[in-house]
C-alpha cells in the first residue's frame, strides 16, 4: 500500500488493526518520506498528542523521540522500530 504524503491527519481513515496498533503502542509507521538533501527516507510515525491530537513525525535521537509539531509533547518510541 502506498501512502500519501503528508499523510491524512483523520484518524478515521485508520483501519482497525491500525488503530490497535496505535492504542497498543502510542504510536505507528506510516509510511516514509525523503525531503531534499537527505541521504534517505525516514519512516514517519503517527501518534496522537493528548493537546493537538493527531500528528505525524520522523525519530529523533537515539531514544526515538516524536515531537509534537504544535507544542511541546514529546513520545518516545523506544524499542519499536
Ligand atoms: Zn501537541
Amino acid at each position: 500500500m502506498t501512502l500519501p504524503f503528508p499523510p491524512p491527519r483523520d484518524p478515521s481513515t485508520l483501519s482497525l488493526l491500525d488503530k490497535l496498533r496505535l492504542w497498543l503502542h502510542g504510536c505507528m509507521p506510516v509510511g516514509e518520506h525523503q525531503k531534499p538533501g537527505w541521504k534517505g527516507p525516514l519512516t514517519y510515525y503517527y501518534f496522537v498528542c493528548p493537546d493537538c491530537g493527531p500528528a505525524y513525525d520522523y525519530k529523533h535521537g537515539y531514544r526515538g523521540r516524536l515531537d509534537c509539531p504544535t507544542c511541546d509533547y514529546r513520545f518516545y518510541v523506544g524499542y519499536l522500530g
